[in-house]
């Protein structure tokens, strides 16, 4: 049968402090009981406490033999494996960031070339639908990146054409 799990997210970041500073896609500024420690990715909810070795190969319950994962992680991490080959597949993991980076770098284009004025989209881009856009998504980087791409070229587009000469 099943056992409840008791572990909390704080515990098992307290018992893989030595590790965390070593993760490439977690920095100083992260809170390590909301960003996976796989990707990077973060947000309310996201994560879920993966088991490093599985109970039925001895893991026990207990915060050391957890890491915390978004779903995308906890997907692909490697099964019956070792401590050692688990944090090696940690520290490989691709970061959620730069995945989006390329997304952000285009935006900017699209918006230089349509003349829409930087300040302006970027007072939108903080501003109150997007922050409602963000908070009703279960994570900030995954979905988020495309539903802000889509809501600025929304807002933008629907403005009168772009003047070509000002
Ligand atoms: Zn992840």
């Amino acid at each position: 049968m099943r056992r409840a799990l008791r572990t909390h997210h704080e515990d098992i970041v307290a018992a893989n402090a030595g590790l965390l500073s070593t993760l490439p896609n977690l920095d100083d500024l992260d809170d390590p009981t909301r960003t996976c420690w796989g990707c990077g990715n973060s947000g309310r909810g996201l994560l879920t406490r993966a088991h490093v070795v599985p109970a039925r190969f001895g893991g026990r319950d207990e915060p050391v033999n957890y890491f915390l994962l978004c779903d995308f992680c906890h997907d692909e991490q490697p099964d019956a494996a070792s401590r050692e080959v688990q944090i090696e597949w940690l520290r490989g993991r691709e970061s959620c960031r730069a995945r989006h980076a390329p997304k952000v770098t285009r935006l900017l284009e699209w918006l230089q070339a349509n003349g829409v004025d930087l300040d302006e989209a970027n007072e939108y881009v903080r501003g109150s639908e997007i922050r409602a856009a963000i908070r009703s998504s279960s994570c900030s980087v995954h979905g988020v990146a495309d539903t802000v791409v889509a809501l600025v070229k929304q807002r933008f587009l629907r403005q009168p054409p772009f003047a070509a000469s000002t």
